[in-house]
C-alpha cells in the first residue's frame, strides 16, 4: 500500500487545528502508520527544501518552519500521495479549492498550513530525513 509524508506546520499546533486536519486523512480512509510532534532542526528544514534554495520565498520559509513545533506523520492507503495532494489543494491558499486543507483553513503562502510529499521520489527521500528504518516497519 502507498504511503505519503505530511508536516503539519506550525499554526497548526498554535491554531489547534491538529485534530481537524488529522481527522480530514481518517475519515477519507487513509490509515496513521506513524505521527509525532518535533521542533525541527535547521539542518533538517533545509534538507527538505533543498529543492528550493536561493528562491525569495526561501529563508522566509525556513524561518517559519524551524518556529515552533510541527507534526510530522506518515499515512497509508491506496494512491495515498495524490489523494493526500488533492486534499491539500493548490500552494497558494487563495487558489485552493474550498473542500480542500488549504482553501478552507488558511490564507498565507509561506503559512499554508501543511507540507505532503508529491511522488513515490520525494516520499523516499523526505521520509529519511525525519523517520528512522524502524519507526517504518511494522
Ligand atoms: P509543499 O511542498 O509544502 O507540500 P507545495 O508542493 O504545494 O508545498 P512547493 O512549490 O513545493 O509547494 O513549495 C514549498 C513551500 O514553499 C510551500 O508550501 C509554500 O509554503 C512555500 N512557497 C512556495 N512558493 C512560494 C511563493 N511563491 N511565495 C511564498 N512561499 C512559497
Ligand atoms: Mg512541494
Amino acid at each position: 500500500m502507498e504511503r505519503s509524508f505530511i508536516i503539519l506546520k506550525p499554526s497548526c499546533l498554535k491554531r489547534a487545528l491538529v485534530g481537524e486536519i488529522i481527522s480530514r486523512f481518517e475519515k477519507k480512509g487513509l490509515r496513521i502508520v506513524q505521527l509525532k510532534v518535533a521542533r525541527l532542526p535547521r539542518e533538517k528544514v533545509e534538507e527538505l527544501y533543498q529543492q528550493h534554495a536561493g528562491k525569495p520565498f526561501y529563508e522566509r520559509l525556513v524561518d517559519f518552519m524551524t518556529s515552533d513545533r510541527v507534526v510530522l506523520m506518515v499515512v497509508e492507503g491506496r494512491n495515498a500521495i495524490d489523494v493526500v495532494r488533492r486534499m491539500v489543494g493548490a500552494t497558494d491558499p487563495v487558489e485552493a479549492n474550498p473542500g480542500t486543507i488549504r482553501g478552507d483553513l488558511a490564507l498565507d503562502k509561506t503559512d499554508n498550513l501543511i507540507h505532503a510529499c508529491d511522488s513515490p521520489e520525494s516520499y523516499e527521500r523526505e521520509v529519511r530525513i525525519f523517520f528512522d528504518e524502524r519507526e517504518l516497519s511494522e
